[in-house]
């Protein structure tokens, strides 16, 4: 096996089956025409092509550098234009190969505009775009945590593709790709190289610290490039599934460090957010679906984001070899596994009760109209989580609530919505309910 089949074989394993068999399939590594840092691809047709190269380019790259340890540029061709590429002549190949290093692993689509803010992101959405305004001065080091798939690793490009545009040097790793340059250096003996070159950038981001844990050779290297970079005022931004303090196998000296500049969470994005985010990922991907769809799609999808991007090219895959437009009920069967995994089968009823006990009270007074402060707000629970657990559309709602018509419901969905973002006790209570009711369900 040559290392672009390798590569292949490791992205299989990170990717659904159908990507791999639609999508990665096809792919035919050049063995004669790559480089150490550059990497071709051919694919059969115009349709794989462009969605290879938006979709997977960057984590193609990433597990090259995984592999072999240094940075390489992926091109994807077609397959007919293999010729051309082996008669570019030597100069403008080394000149491009030149021009793409600089920007090989930095995803050019995560930026802060295609980036969607929510109550659930605001916060670091916000601490990441002022350090990327002033960097080594507001927060440093910038440390964000969160679940997978919830945008850490977008935020930080985010920052890093506004600061490599300025012109500065921005390294991006992954704590895994930092181990790993780390243990080629030390096997080649190379080390002030390596030190050189992590201490000498002016933006280090580092995703998925929490790899660091029980690594003490590393743990050791990383505080120093960690002092160096920071006592010349050097920005640094790193990720990690949890907050410093609860990452374990980490020395005391660096976690109090994570903590020196601010911390800031990610929380699983609320309803409104997944189909701000739905809605982007269509116009980036020239995916065109109803509103409808996109809400059915927002309620499927638990809470990871990057479910998102794998539904998406399941549709387009589908609608394409199939021939057939995207309607309802052809997402509902393309997705019914999905729909199987996440989806309680909630009714507007269970809702009511379960939050009625909860709250001690009928549930026919949730559904009346009484005015009372407790009644009001057990309401707002209700019909929030009535719109996040069903796919009830907004006069549907209306209509079992007793209210006018949609635009009370979405005033309603407005005002818990500023509830929860301002609101501790009220965003716990909500989390708390929704919990509750889909493992009552189980
Ligand atoms: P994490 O690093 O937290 O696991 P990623 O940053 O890799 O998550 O995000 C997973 C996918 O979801 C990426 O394609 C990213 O662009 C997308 N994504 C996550 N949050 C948002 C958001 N708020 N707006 C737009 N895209 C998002
Ligand atoms: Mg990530």
């Amino acid at each position: 096996m040559n290392i672009g089949e390798e590569v292949l074989k490791l992205l299989k394993e990170e990717i659904t089956e159908i990507e791999y068999t639609r999508y990665i399939k096809h792919l035919t590594y050049d063995l004669e025409n790559s480089t150490s840092d550059l990497a071709i691809f051919y694919v059969p047709n115009i349709l794989v092509l462009n969605w290879i190269k938006s979709r997977y380019s960057a984590k193609i790259a990433h597990l090259f550098e995984v592999k072999t340890g240094s940075r390489v540029t992926v091109e994807i061709q077609l397959k007919n234009q293999n010729q051309t590429s082996s008669i570019k002549n030597n100069e403008t190949k080394a000149q491009e190969n030149k021009n793409r290093v600089k920007h090989s692993l930095l995803n050019p689509s995560h930026t802060f505009e295609n980036f969607m803010v929510g109550g659930s992101n605001q916060f670091a959405y916000a601490a990441v775009k002022s350090v990327s305004e002033k960097p080594g001065s507001t927060y440093n080091p910038l440390f964000i945590y969160g679940g997978v798939g919830l945008g850490k690793t977008h935020l930080m490009q985010a920052a890093g593709n506004v600061l490599q545009n300025q012109g500065k040097n921005v390294i991006y790793i992954t704590l895994e790709q930092f181990l790993n340059d780390f243990t080629r250096h030390i096997r080649n003996k190379t080390m002030e190289r390596f030190q050189e070159k992590y201490r000498q950038c002016d933006v280090l981001l580092i995703d998925d610290i929490q790899f660091l844990s029980g690594k003490d050779g590393l743990q050791e290297e990383f505080f120093h490039t960690f002092e160096a970079l920071r006592g010349k005022g050097k920005q640094i931004i790193i990720t990690a599934d949890k907050p410093p303090k609860k990452i374990a196998g980490i020395e005391e000296r660096l976690k109090s460090r994570f903590e020196w500049g601010l911390v800031a969470d990610i929380q699983p994005p609320e309803l409104e957010t997944k189909i701000a985010i739905i809605e982007r990922k269509c116009e980036i991907n020239k995916v065109k679906l109803s509103k409808e769809i996109i809400h059915y799609i927002a309620t499927v999808i638990d809470s990871s984001v990057r479910e998102i991007e794998g539904i998406l090219s399941k549709l387009h895959a589908y609608s394409q070899l199939m021939h057939v437009d995207i309607d309802l009920d052809f997402v509902k069967n393309v997705l019914k596994d999905e729909a199987k995994e996440n989806q309680s089968n909630l009714t507007l009823d269970d809702i009511t009760q379960h939050v009625a006990k909860n709250l001690n009270i009928k549930p026919s007074e949730i559904r009346s109209k009484g005015r009372s402060k407790n009644l009001v707000y057990a309401r707002r629970i209700t019909i929030y989580l009535c719109r996040e657990l069903t796919q009830s559309t907004m006069p549907q709602l209306a209509q079992y609530f007793g209210m006018k018509d949609h635009t009370a419901i979405s005033h309603t969905l407005k005002k818990i919505k500023d509830l929860i973002e301002n609101d501790e006790d009220f965003k716990l209570k909500i989390a708390e309910l929704k919990n509750s009711l889909k493992t009552s369900t189980i």
